[in-house]
C-alpha cells in the first residue's frame, strides 16, 4: 500500500480541469453529505488520484478554508507528504488488484482509524480486477466500516462489474485540454512546445499517459519499430535479428507494454486515414514523412489485418502470455 508522492497542490482550485468532479466533491465537503463509496470513472492520468487526495485532505483538515483544505495543519501536512496513516492507497500488483490485496485492506479496515475523522481507502484501476477479487470487495463496499470512505477509480473503457457500479456514486472524469497538458509538460520536463503538443495529442488529454510516454521514451521505441518495419524485408536474417531485439526491448516495458501497443494502433489508424486522404485527423505527426512509403508498402486491407494482430497481442498479454514471445509474433506479423 503506497501513497502518491506527487508535487501537485492540495487545493481544488489549483487542480487542472475536472470542473464537474471538483464541484460535486466540494459541495459534498461543504454540506457534509457524503456517499460512503465513490467511483471516479474516466481515462487514466487525468487527475483522479490527485483529486482523491485533495478531497480526503479537505474532509480531514483541522482548519478548512471554506471547502478547501488549509494545506498547513498536521493532517494536511501528512496528506501532502504522503504519510497519512488513514489514507490507504491500493494499486494493481502487476496487471491487476489481487484478492490478497483486498483481504489485507479488509483486515486494515477492521480497526478504527488512527487519527482521521474520515479514513479514505483508494482502490486504483478497479477495471483490472478479476471477478473473484471484485466479489470479495462487495460487502465492504455496501457497508464500509465506521468513519471510512472507499474511493474506486476505473477506466471508462474498461469493464466494471455492475455489482460494483450499483454500490458506488459515480463521478465522471474527462480528458484534460491538450493545450494544458502540453503547457505542463514544457514546464515539468523543459521540452519544446511542439514536442509537448505532439505528446499531449498522443496521450489524448491524459497528463499521466503523456508523462509515461516521455519517461519511458515510448515515442522513441515506436519510431524505431516503425522504421524497422518500413525498411526490412520479411524472412531475412537482418529482419529476424532486428525484430527479435525490438521484441526484447518492448517486453522490458512490462506493465507499460500496453501503451506501446496503443501507439502502434494509432500509427496504423493514421496510415488508414492518410490512405483515404484524411491526413488532417492524424495523430503521429512526427512520423508523417514516412506515411507515403508506408501506404505504398501496405494496402488498406493489409493495414486492417495488422490492427487485428495488435488486438490479438493485447488479448494474449491479458492472459499472461510471455511478453517477448507475443511481441516477436506481433512484429513479424506487422512486417
Ligand atoms: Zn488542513
Amino acid at each position: 500500500m503506497k501513497q502518491p508522492q506527487e508535487n501537485s497542490p492540495l487545493c481544488f482550485a489549483k487542480i487542472i480541469g475536472q470542473d464537474k468532479a471538483k464541484k460535486l466533491l466540494q459541495r459534498a465537503v461543504a454540506q457534509g453529505r457524503l456517499s460512503h463509496a465513490f467511483l471516479f470513472k474516466g481515462p487514466m492520468g487525468v487527475g483522479k488520484k490527485t483529486l482523491t487526495r485533495t478531497f480526503a485532505a479537505a474532509l480531514n483538515c483541522h482548519k478548512p478554508e471554506g471547502d478547501e483544505p488549509c494545506g498547513q495543519c498536521p493532517s494536511c501536512r501528512k496528506f501532502r507528504s504522503g504519510s497519512h496513516p488513514d489514507f490507504i492507497v491500493i494499486e494493481p500488483d502487476g496487471a491487476t488488484i489481487k484478492i490478497n490485496q483486498v483481504r489485507e485492506l479488509k483486515k486494515a479496515l477492521a480497526f478504527p482509524p488512527f487519527e482521521a475523522k474520515l479514513r479514505v481507502a483508494l482502490l486504483c484501476d478497479i477495471h483490472t480486477m478479476r471477478r473473484e477479487a471484485a466479489n470479495s470487495l462487495l460487502k465492504i463496499l455496501e457497508e464500509p466500516p465506521d468513519q471510512t470512505m472507499l474511493i474506486l477509480t476505473g477506466d471508462e473503457a474498461g469493464v466494471i462489474l455492475p455489482t460494483i457500479l450499483s454500490r458506488c456514486q459515480t463521478v465522471p472524469f474527462f480528458p484534460l485540454p491538450q493545450a494544458e497538458v502540453a503547457k505542463i509538460l514544457t514546464l515539468e520536463a523543459g521540452i519544446e512546445m511542439e514536442n509537448a503538443a505532439t505528446l499531449a495529442a498522443m496521450a489524448e488529454g491524459s497528463l499521466g499517459r503523456a508523462r509515461l510516454l516521455l519517461a519511458k521514451d515510448l515515442l522513441g521505441l515506436r519510431r524505431e519499430i516503425v522504421e524497422t518495419l518500413l525498411h526490412l524485408e520479411p524472412d531475412t536474417p537482418a529482419a529476424i535479428q532486428a525484430l527479435g531485439e525490438l521484441a526484447e526491448s518492448a517486453a522490458k516495458l512490462k506493465e507499460d507494454l500496453g501503451e506501446l501497443l496503443e501507439l502502434l494502433t494509432t500509427w496504423l489508424h493514421d496510415l488508414l486515414l492518410f490512405g483515404h486522404g484524411a491526413a488532417g485527423s492524424i495523430i503521429n505527426h512526427d512520423l508523417s514523412p514516412t506515411f507515403p512509403a508506408a501506404c505504398r508498402r501496405w494496402s488498406g486491407s493489409q493495414l486492417s489485418e495488422r490492427l487485428q494482430l495488435l488486438d490479438t497481442a493485447r488479448k494474449q498479454l491479458a492472459r499472461n502470455c510471455n511478453p517477448t514471445a507475443v511481441c516477436e509474433v506481433l512484429f513479424f506479423g506487422l512486417l
